[in-house]
């Protein structure tokens, strides 16, 4: 039977992975964060020693190697090299610096789209969050949301994640590097951020945390999608 899936796409800090992760805890569906997988393949190539610029098939070669690929946890899916990779080390800076340039090859994203295709058959229900899920990875998706919220409103909650001082000096700081995060993402030759025609965009400037995923949701339930609550 296909998987039922629900898209959750947008830009750099729209809450993209902890809105997914508390919709799926409530509609009873599993979260599957793509963005950990293509921060599992950096990984890999960091381990390996790689240099730069980056060969995709040498990426996918120690991908491969390493092991890396997506297995079931309770309620979502874990990346793993042969064992669990903890979170810490997938977030970790020399990952999150080389992210981007990875994700832009075209072979490494056939690969993480395999993976994700055949974790979604296996978690049967997923909600799945990313940038390209509703427009490339999953077009079937019966429930495609397209999150923003303002570059202000972003970068005020990045640096409250963070634990940093919301000062106009620091909300500018960070404005700009989101925005050219927001253009490097939007402006790359392959599986580009776009929002997909049929998405129903969620502008969550003004939205608390509760209420965005309260949206999402009543729109799962709305397409009959839930499977408790
Ligand atoms: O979501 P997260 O910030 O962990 O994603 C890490 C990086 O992976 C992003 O900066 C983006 O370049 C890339 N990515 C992508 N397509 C996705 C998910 C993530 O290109 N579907």
């Amino acid at each position: 039977m296909s998987p039922v899936i629900i898209a959750i796409d947008g830009p750099a800090a729209s809450g993209k992975s902890s809105t997914a992760r508390a919709v799926a805890a409530g509609l009873g569906f599993r979260h599957l964060d793509s963005g950990a997988l293509y921060r599992g393949v950096t990984l890999a190539a960091v381990r390996a020693g790689l240099p730069r610029p980056f060969y995709a098939a040498d990426v996918v070669a120690e991908a491969e190697r390493w092991g890396v690929d997506l297995r079931p946890r309770n309620g979502d899916f874990e990346v793993v090299a042969m064992e669990p990779v903890p979170d810490a080390s997938l977030r970790a800076a020399v990952v999150t610096e080389h992210v981007s340039e990875i994700a832009a090859l075209a072979e490494v994203r056939g690969w993480v789209n395999e993976h994700l295709r055949g974790a979604a058959l296996v978690g049967e229900a997923v909600v799945v969050d990313g940038r390209d899920i509703g427009s490339v990875v999953f077009p079937e998706a019966q429930l495609k949301v397209y999150l923003t919220a303002s570059p202000a409103a972003r970068a005020g909650r990045r640096l409250r994640q963070r634990g940093e001082a919301v000062d106009p000096e620091q909300l500018r700081v960070e404005t700009e590097a989101l925005a050219a995060r927001d253009r490097a993402d939007s402006s790359r030759a392959v599986a580009p951020l776009v929002q997909a025609p049929d998405a129903v965009a969620l502008d969550t400037s003004d939205l608390s945390f509760e209420e965005q995923v309260e949206r999402i949701r009543w729109l799962a339930r709305d397409r009959g999608l839930a499977i408790h609550d």
